[in-house]
């Protein structure tokens, strides 16, 4: 590791990486430091949306992406409690990697073009003042620009004092795939007050995990423990795995120093629990905003539609998870495939519709079917 860089980048998961391989094509001066050796292990239900598949075709370019995926699934279902509401198709699967392997591609994937990853590199603190990263082992480096990527609880969370009672937990459990059969990406309501459980198909495995907003009080794994056995599986809690994650914590930048940028998990969405799209797309326009005259001005500009998306998921998070709403929502959703497809579709999907614009949604949905 230089003693200097015009850029360092901490955390190589996907915000990372991506940030990363972008900066490495555009041939700016950097490193990337990662506390963890590469592969590890990352708590999550590994979905890839639409739009996340787009990112991740960009920045593996020609090669192919295919093999970085463990299943597919063409259907989402929703439940209350056991109930079946909803079996919709979608219009594209959605795609479904294990963290292990799909982070490990990613940071290998930026190696291969030249980057540079420091792994086992813990930071014990950073002098703002001064522009240096002392890491834990006596080593210390400079940077120019700082980019966090560096996961729900980033070392920036100190300077903003964010409070964990933003955050949601999540707990999960990779099962042998005929504990838990199915084929469909499964979400479950009525089971936590504000969160749901999932059951998602993973080749030879099935994740089965649930995310609340977090409430130290509140017993995650008894709760998935429950879940499970009402479904018949008693489960091996020794597997259980869990993390934070942000729910619609909406991140003042500008309270970071002028050179510092946060990436990556800041920009969750607040009713889906989707960080990978978010992850990889704000660690790209870090990379690309660094081309410009004031990069953190630039890169504020880039994500203002997902911090948008962010600050107003948390409102309609407040009503979705409110139970008379939410009991409204699910009695009126129930047999409408047809919706739920076409909102998976263009909103989950795609954001082709922001969370401000529901109304708008659903004027063009009862365009499209003439209603
Ligand atoms: C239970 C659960 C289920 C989820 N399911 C999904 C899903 O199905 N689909 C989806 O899109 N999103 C999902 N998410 C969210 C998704 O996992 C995150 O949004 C995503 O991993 C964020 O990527 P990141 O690169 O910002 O952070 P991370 O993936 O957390 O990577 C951060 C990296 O920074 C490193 N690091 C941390 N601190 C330091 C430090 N001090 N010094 C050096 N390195 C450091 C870590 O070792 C790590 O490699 C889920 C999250 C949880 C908790």
């Amino acid at each position: 590791m230089k003693s200097s860089y015009d850029v360092v980048v901490i955390g190589a998961g996907p915000a990372g990486a991506a940030c990363g391989i972008t900066l490495q094509k555009s041939g700016i001066d950097h490193c990337v430091l990662d506390k963890a050796t590469f592969p590890r292990g990352k708590t999550c239900a590994g979905l890839v949306t639409g739009k996340a598949l787009k990112l991740i075709r960009e920045l593996f370019e020609a090669e192919d992406v295919d093999r970085l995926f463990c299943e597919k699934s063409e259907t989402i279902s929703l439940y209350r409690k056991e109930e079946k509401l909803v079996e919709a198709p979608l219009a594209r699967p959605v795609q479904l990697v294990n963290r292990r392997e799909f982070d490990n591609a990613l940071a290998q994937r930026y190696r291969e073009l030249g980057g540079e990853l420091y792994e086992g590199s813990v930071i014990r603190d950073i002098d703002y003042g001064a522009n240096q990263l002392h890491l834990a082992d006596g080593r210390v480096t400079e940077y120019k620009q700082l980019i966090f990527a560096d996961g729900a609880l980033s070392m920036a969370h100190k300077q903003l004092k964010t409070d964990k009672r933003d955050l949601a937990f999540g707990v999960e459990a990779y099962l042998p795939a005929e504990q838990f059969p199915t084929e469909s990406v499964d979400i479950y309501f009525d089971y936590l007050p504000n969160g749901y459980v999932w059951v998602f198909p993973h080749g030879d495995t099935v994740c089965v995990g649930l995310a609340n907003l977090y409430d130290k009080g509140t017993d995650y794994r008894g709760l998935l423990t429950a879940f499970l056995k009402e479904h018949g599986v008693t489960p091996d809690t020794s597997q259980y795995i869990g993390a934070f994650l942000p729910y619609g914590t909406v991140i003042d930048q500008k309270k970071l120093p002028p050179n510092v940028m946060l990436t990556g998990d800041g920009f969750a969405d607040p009713i889906t629990g989707e960080g990978l799209y978010m992850s990889m797309q704000t660690g790209i326009y870090a990379a690309q905003a660094l081309k410009a005259d004031v990069p953190k001005e630039d890169y504020l500009n880039r994500v203002k539609r997902l911090t948008r998306i962010v600050r107003d998921g948390k409102r309609v998070q407040k009503l979705f998870f409110s139970p008379s709403i939410q009991q409204k929502l699910l009695k009126k959703v129930k047999g409408k495939n047809r919706f739920v497809s076409y909102y998976f579709d263009s909103q989950v999907d795609d954001y082709r519709f922001e969370y401000r614009e529901m109304r708008e949604l659903i004027r063009a949905y009862k365009k499209k079917y003439h209603k």
